[in-house]
Parts: structure tokens; C-alpha cells; sequence
């Protein structure tokens, strides 16, 4: 068996033609939607991360608002900063880039973000919604990867979920979102014992791990579908470097019914749902009915 190659790139695309449509319709009621990006210090991957970003966010139609801060701010420094975005009408979603510099306490500047704001997701009211299956902004890298999941396989009921890693951004609301499609989960995590056989009998396999090809091919269930969420970057020789996921791709190819490359997988996805998010939070400010929210289907 070879498997499908799951296209992050085309299916980010078409978020994103959606997200613009959506914003061309905002502008009928003199609503532009804006992001507002905050960056700490001077981190080269955030420092690309923010620049792909706003790029992004301006060619959908979407305002931002980048505010890039010297390493040494402080704490107070950035909770005032978000409690006055809090308050700008023109500001419709927040992000805060992560890391932090370690001297920030990085929860409590999140816990500043107004939730009706929060484009990542990552303030606790959303958490707890997300959690009680009540109406929540997603965070991006799930939410990216739920939608590929279905893209491939739109009946998910019943299915055995396997998510390997427990993070706050991506495997821990990953396995609520599974949950909600009434899949059967399973979490993984450093502790888990016999990670291969937890992976032989799971339908759909979500890797966010952080260690390059670390889930072999051979430890698959034939025809599964494999979500790669890793980005690692290895040496490949000669001076060069490369990224990889934490699936060994060349081996799962051979099992899997469908898998997401690294690159081209999840990574565009994270964008497009981000864009998604802070284009919700504006139709949610508008309480306009004719105006419907994105929904993360096709
Ligand atoms: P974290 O480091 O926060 O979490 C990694 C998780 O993997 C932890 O829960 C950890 O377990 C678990 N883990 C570590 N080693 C093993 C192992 N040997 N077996 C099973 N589980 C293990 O990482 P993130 O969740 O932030 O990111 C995961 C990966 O996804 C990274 O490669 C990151 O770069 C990538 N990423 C990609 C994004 C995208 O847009 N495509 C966005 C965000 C992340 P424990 O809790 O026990 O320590």
C-alpha cells in the first residue's frame, strides 16, 4: 500500500479563500477584521513565524496591528499593553507569540486577553469550553488538523484516536476535538508504555511529539490515517539542515491509508485557522445574523 498524500497546502489555501470571502462580506457593514500580533524579543522562528503571519492575515483582507517589544519587557509591561488592545474596537483577535522570555509569566499575560479576542485559544475560559463542548475559539494546530482529518475521512464516529504528546497547544485540545467527533481516545505521553502497540490499533494517529521520526511506519495499523503535527529541523549533511516530522515518513507511507507530509502537512493549516479565528471573532462582534460564522467542515 502507498498511502494518500494529505495536501496541507491546497486545503490551507481554501480556508483562506473562504476566511477573504468572509472578510469581503464584513466590509458591507463597515467591519474590517483586525489581528493584533504581539513579539517579545528577537527569537529568528518567531521573528518568521509573526512575518508569515501578517503577511497572510493582510492578503485575506485582515488588519494587523504589530506590536514587537524589546526582550526586556516586563510582565506588567505586556498585561497593560493586552488590557488595551482589550479595549481598541478595531482589534478583533490577539496573539501573543510564543515563547515568552523566560522572565514573563505567560500565563497570567494569556489569562489578560479578553476570550472574545483570544485568536489562539489558549485562555482558560476557551479551554473550559472547548473542554465542555460548548461553543470555544480552537487552538490553530489542532483545529488545522481536525479539518485535514475530515477532509480525508468525514465519518470519524466510532474510529480509535490515538494522540502521542499532552501539550496545552496541540495534543491535550486535539483529543477534545477527537472526542467531539465521537472518535475513541487515547492520549500518549513520555510515560506511555508500549507506544507501538497503543499505535497498531489506532484508526487515525496524531503525532505532536517534538522528536524527529519518532513513530515508525511498521508500528501503524494498515490503512490508518496519520496527522505528522512535528516540525524538527535535522542535519542532512554537507552543512545543510532540513525538517522533518515526528513520523518516519518513508516507512508510514507504506501503511498508512493517508499521512500529511512535514512540510506541506499541518504547518499551513495552523495559519489559515488563525486567520479563521480572528475573521469569527469579528462576525461575533457584528451580532449580525446574515452573517454566519466559518465553520471548520468543508
Ligand atoms: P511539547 O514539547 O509541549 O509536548 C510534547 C509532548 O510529547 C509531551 O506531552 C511529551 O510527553 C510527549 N513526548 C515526548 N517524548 C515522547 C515519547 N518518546 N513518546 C511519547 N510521547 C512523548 O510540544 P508541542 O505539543 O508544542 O509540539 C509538538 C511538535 O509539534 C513539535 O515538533 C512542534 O514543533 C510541533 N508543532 C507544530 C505546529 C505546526 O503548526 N505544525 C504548531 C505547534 C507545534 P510529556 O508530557 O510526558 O513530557
Amino acid at each position: 500500500m502507498s498511502a494518500s498524500i494529505i495536501d496541507g497546502r491546497a486545503s490551507a489555501a481554501r480556508l483562506r479563500k473562504r476566511v477573504a470571502e468572509r472578510v469581503s462580506e464584513l466590509a458591507k457593514f463597515n467591519v474590517v477584521p483586525g489581528l493584533a500580533v504581539v513579539l517579545v524579543g528577537e527569537d529568528p522562528a518567531s521573528q518568521i513565524y509573526v512575518s508569515n503571519k501578517t503577511k497572510q492575515a493582510a492578503e485575506a483582507g485582515i488588519r494587523h496591528f504589530d506590536h514587537r517589544l524589546p526582550a526586556s519587557t516586563t510582565t506588567a509591561d505586556l498585561r497593560s499593553l493586552i488590557r488595551q488592545l482589550n479595549s481598541q474596537p478595531d482589534v478583533h483577535g490577539i496573539l501573543v507569540q510564543l515563547p515568552l522570555p523566560k522572565h514573563v509569566d505567560a500565563q497570567s499575560v494569556l489569562a489578560e486577553i479578553d476570550p472574545i479576542k483570544d485568536a489562539d485559544g489558549f485562555h482558560a475560559i476557551n479551554v473550559g469550553r472547548l473542554v465542555l463542548g460548548e461553543e470555544a475559539t480552537v487552538p490553530c494546530t489542532p483545529l488545522g488538523c481536525l479539518i485535514l482529518l475530515r477532509e480525508t475521512q468525514p465519518q470519524l464516529a466510532g474510529l480509535r484516536a490515538l494522540v502521542i504528546g499532552r501539550s496545552n497547544i496541540v495534543g491535550k485540545p486535539m483529543a477534545h476535538l477527537l472526542l467531539q467527533s465521537d472518535c475513541t481516545v487515547t492520549i500518549a505521553h513520555s510515560r506511555t508504555r508500549d507506544l507501538p502497540a497503543l499505535c497498531g490499533q489506532a484508526d487515525i494517529v496524531v503525532a505532536a511529539i517534538g522528536r524527529p521520526r519518532a513513530v515508525s511506519g511498521d508500528w501503524l495499523k494498515p490503512g490508518a490515517l496519520v496527522i505528522d503535527v512535528g516540525i524538527n529541523r535535522i542535519d542532512a549533511g554537507e552543512g545543510k539542515t532540513k525538517v522533518v516530522g515526528d513520523v518516519d515518513f518513508e516507512s508510514a507511507v507504506q501503511r498508512a491509508a493517508a499521512i500529511t507530509p512535514v512540510p506541506g502537512g499541518v504547518g499551513p493549516m495552523t495559519i489559515a485557522c488563525l486567520l479563521m479565528n480572528t475573521v469569527n471573532a469579528a462576525v461575533r462582534s457584528l451580532r449580525e445574523p446574515s452573517v454566519p460564522r466559518l465553520m471548520p467542515t468543508t
